[in-house]
């Protein structure tokens, strides 16, 4: 069996009695667990050499496409490249050791990562403070949430049970929303594709508990009506949400605190460097203005006379997040720290080139790519722009053929077939961290991609051909999960 084989499955590698480790001898006697501690069968593991394992990994990690490996312009996910010295920091053991419930006086340096963190964002959001508790960007849009609704219910504005979502919102916001048990309202946007001021105008009332926007939106344009908005939302007693996932191309030119906005999540996982995708640990701290700052969740890092400590729930019998955790304990403190080595080591000068730079490299990719590819909102863009398919609708080459081919010229795709709006979107995010050449060198794919589709238009429809497997289904796996093991060899015995 070829060991480059997709799917071939650690267990399907075992042999009864092979071993990757050899304990010490045992020099304490025999004592075994009584027996209502043990398990009635032995655990199912895989029974492998080292050589099997290491090789079986190392396969599997060569078949993966990442940040390291070559050009990723996921829009709407800012794949940028993680500094290694992050991952170093990260890894010292005197942070990896530490334990949560530790005395405070024993993790001083660790509180005061946390403590720096939350007054650098708050200093460059705008905001009077920030928690890091949360686990994801969605985590914070319903911590968010969480404060808007206390805030209200404190002041015994109880009627206040919607709140406003654009048309073009990331999917999280309507869902944190719903799970924070409020009713969401849709406001759509302009053909220009920013939030329609006139739409909003008649939604807003005395039920109105917020609104959440993103900026920029997910069209990748600044939304340019804010002061606008954030009047009428303030003065019907609301309060305005920033979505701050997508923040990097704001890094140094704005922020969302002087626009009036109350509250906001960021995602360190994106803005701020550090690796993620495929569900893989994030962080999605929450900032708020003044007014907001008891309801805070807690545990919270504050700084004394005597040195950092942590504010921890009241527990009062009000309802509010001031007395509530939303997490375990003070954040993915690895993931806050390779935020931290990030601010640190761009610093308060540079940390002001990173929007400018992705804004240019996405206006630059947007603008040599458009006499290919179709632009439906022909604008100066953000960080990231979207493109309808190509412009030459008669080849019958779909945005997922394009992107399939590009992963033949060593290129992760762009997302596709998000945001909604347009039937053959295309989303793509270059960030600041790649080179002229890097940037020319996707360009010039882009522009082959749309010539083949034009004279070699099968090529580009039966792709990928290199990869080591060609297109899969899409919905089969959605439609037919098979997720256990077991499962998996039962069924390809039932199929012989
Ligand atoms: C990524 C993203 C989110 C959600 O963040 P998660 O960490 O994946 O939960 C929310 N809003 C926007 C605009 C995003 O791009």
């Amino acid at each position: 069996m070829n060991n480059k084989l997709y799917g071939n499955l650690i267990f399907e590698l075992s042999h009864p009695g092979r071993r990757a480790y050899s304990l010490p001898e045992n020099r304490f006697g025999h004592h075994p667990l009584p027996d209502a501690c043990r398990r009635a069968k032995d655990a199912e593991l895989p029974e492998c050499d080292e050589m099997t394992v290491v090789r079986h990994y190392t396969n599997h990690s060569e078949n993966n496409f990442g940040v390291d490996n070559g050009f990723y312009p996921l829009g709407s996910c800012t794949m940028k490249y993680n500094p290694v010295i992050n991952e170093e920091i990260s890894s010292l053991k005197a942070f990896t050791d530490l334990h949560p419930q530790q005395p405070v006086e024993t993790v001083q340096g660790a509180l005061e990562v946390e403590y720096n963190i939350q007054r650098a964002l708050a200093s460059i959001t705008g905001m009077a403070d920030v928690t890091l508790n949360p686990y994801a960007g969605a985590h914070g849009e319903l911590t968010g949430l969480m404060i808007i609704t206390s805030y209200h219910q404190q002041r015994g504005d109880t009627k206040r049970t919607k709140v406003i979502v654009p048309d073009s919102a990331h999917g999280t916001n309507p869902a944190s929303a719903a799970v924070c048990g409020l009713e969401v309202v849709e406001v759509k946007s302009t053909p220009e594709g920013l939030v329609d001021v006139n739409d909003l105008r008649p939604l807003l009332g005395d039920d109105i508990a917020g609104m959440m926007m993103t900026n920029p939106n997910t069209l990748g344009l600044f939304e340019k009506d804010i002061p606008e908005i954030a009047k009428l939302v303030h003065d019907c007693g609301g309060l305005l949400y920033y979505d701050g996932a997508n923040l990097n191309p704001l890094l140094g030119a704005a922020r969302p605190g002087d626009m009036g906005f109350d509250v906001i999540h960021l995602n360190l996982h994106k803005t701020f460097s550090t690796p993620h995708g495929g569900g893989g640990p994030g962080s999605g701290p929450v900032g708020v203005c003044e007014k907001l700052i008891p309801f805070l969740p807690k545990p919270h890092v504050i700084k004394t006379k005597e040195g950092f400590a942590i504010e921890d729930c009241r527990l009062t019998e009000e309802y509010s997040t001031a007395d509530n955790r939303i997490g375990g304990y003070l954040g993915n403190f690895l993931i806050i720290l390779r935020a931290y080595t990030y601010i640190l080591s761009l610093g308060r000068n540079h940390i002001k080139e990173v929007g400018p730079l992705a804004t240019l490299n996405a206006n630059y990719i947007k603008e040599c790519l458009k006499d290919d590819y179709e632009l439906p909102i022909d604008t100066l863009c953000k960080h990231e722009f979207v493109f309808d398919g190509l412009k030459d609708k008669s080849t019958g080459v779909t945005t997922m053929d394009v992107a399939k081919r590009l992963l033949d010229y060593g290129y992760h795709a762009p997302t596709i077939y998000f945001p909604l709006l347009f039937h053959e979107a295309m989303m793509i995010e270059p960030t600041e961290s790649e080179s002229k050449d890097t940037i020319d060198g996707f360009i010039k794919t882009m522009h082959v991609i749309a010539k083949e589709a034009r004279e070699t238009p099968e090529l580009v429809k039966e792709a990928p051909h290199s990869t080591p497997i060609g297109r899969v289904d899409d919905v089969l796996a959605a439609k037919h999960p098979i997720l256990t093991y077991r499962q998996l060899i039962h069924d390809m015995e039932s199929e012989e």
